[in-house]
């Protein structure tokens, strides 16, 4: 039985949409056995009475640990049957086999490449020397033409990669450039990662700042419009380029605008190796308040998906900093996610049994207090802190917002 179809009596009132799922070929492990990845796709019937809508790609799970997107996008699957659709989307959950199964004991690794210690979100591809002569040989063509156009080129690259390289292309690469496959073909590209033990944060390209608010979520992270190996970056840097490409020869766009609405986002969900399907639906409304405010989708019935009321705090990428553990230790972490730290007050305790009665009991001339505070000098927000109460010194501790502002 197909369970992906659903009967259309439940909601007979209501036009109720199928996606298709399909099953992707990314890899073979030594045994021979395939590594796939699923992808749902909702393909929209154009009609000449309404212009398109934006194309969407949303994936999950790119690191291991990362679960929380997979019950998101589930949601989202659900929550969609029932929405007006205006555009095509595809939703691809498990986008990472080999990280989604790489367990030790009783926890996921999956953030590096086990082969070759790469970060699984540092592989996608983008060729900068493309951009400059695509403009000046597109210099008086249209929108249309070079929307078209200079899509054709990515994917052409991303298919040279994949079909037409002798020389190979490491695990990672396959499925890296598998899936930005079919990001280029969307306008909105949403990567649902998490954090190790995390609030919710948005990473979010500075020019599409306006677009943050409409997500549920408090915490974002301006990123400089920069390549630098992740999904997010490798679709809009690409549009980004070619923007300012066209503008050195005069040519003015507005990113955001018009030929170049695209819009990348890396969504922080939380914490790692958890799913919470009520959080998840939350998170899917969120998701489907910022596709309703690009005109993608809206509800048949009950309420708009309107953002929810929030303080959101932003900071720019070069603000958002690690704390690295002063000394090894066990780390009792103090600080709250998400509420403004006061100068001096405590991120953290870090206990230090070694030192305790160290002077009495055993020859060492070294005694240090078996409880150490960590404080920092300036007011910070704190986003996300290590996942495991031991650490090594030097182990990033905290991440936290310094000079943040309102969004
Ligand atoms: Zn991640």
């Amino acid at each position: 039985m197909n369970t992906f179809k659903h009967s259309a009596s439940k909601n007979t009132s209501f036009n109720s949409n199928t996606f298709n799922k399909r099953v992707m070929h990314v890899g073979e492990m030594a045994s021979g056995a395939k590594l796939t990845v699923p992808v749902y796709s909702f393909e929209c019937q154009q009609t000449d009475a309404q212009p398109k809508a934006p194309n969407v790609y949303i994936q999950a799970n790119m690191h291991g640990a990362e679960v929380q997107g997979n019950a998101v996008i589930f949601q989202l699957l659900e929550l969609l049957k029932d929405c007006d659709i205006q555009g095509n989307i595809t939703l691809v959950p498990y986008a990472n086999p080999v990280a989604c199964n790489h367990k030790n004991g009783e926890y996921t690794l999956g953030r590096f490449d086990p082969i070759t210690g790469v970060n699984w979100n540092r592989m996608y591809h983008f060729d900068e020397t493309v951009i400059a002569p695509f403009a000046e040989q597109n210099i008086d063509a249209t929108e249309d033409e070079i929307q078209l156009k200079f899509q054709q080129l990515l994917l052409a690259q991303i298919e040279q990669k994949l079909d037409h390289n002798i020389w190979g292309l490491t695990t990672g690469q396959r499925i890296a450039y598998q899936l930005q496959h079919m990001a280029h073909q969307a306008d909105l590209v949403l990567d649902l990662h998490t954090g190790p033990i995390s609030s919710k944060h948005l990473y979010c390209p500075e020019y599409a700042k306006a677009s943050a608010s409409y997500f549920d979520i408090p915490h974002t992270i301006l990123i400089p419009n920069e390549f630098d190996g992740a999904m997010d970056e490798s679709t809009f840097c690409p549009w980004w380029h070619l923007q300012q490409a066209f503008q050195a020869q005069g040519r003015n766009f507005v990113m955001g605008e018009g030929v170049f609405t695209k819009e990348s986002f890396t969504v922080e969900l939380g914490s790692q190796e958890q799913i919470d399907l009520a959080v998840a639906h939350h998170d899917a409304l969120g998701i489907l308040s910022y596709l309703q405010h690009k005109g993608v989708v809206t509800p048949q019935k009950g309420q708009a998906f309107l953002p929810q009321k929030m303080i959101r705090y932003a900071c720019y990428l070069k603000n958002y900093r690690a704390l690295y553990a002063p000394m090894g230790g066990m780390v009792d972490y103090l600080a709250e996610f998400g509420k403004p730290l006061p100068v001096g007050e405590p991120l953290a305790r870090i206990l230090r049994m070694d030192n305790y009665c160290a002077s009495e009991h055993n020859d060492q001339h070294e005694v240090g207090d078996p409880l150490h505070l960590i404080s920092l000098d300036r007011q910070v927000l704190p986003i996300l802190h290590f996942a495991s109460a031991s650490v090594n010194q030097g182990t990033e501790l905290y991440k936290v917002f310094t000079d943040y502002f309102e969004l």
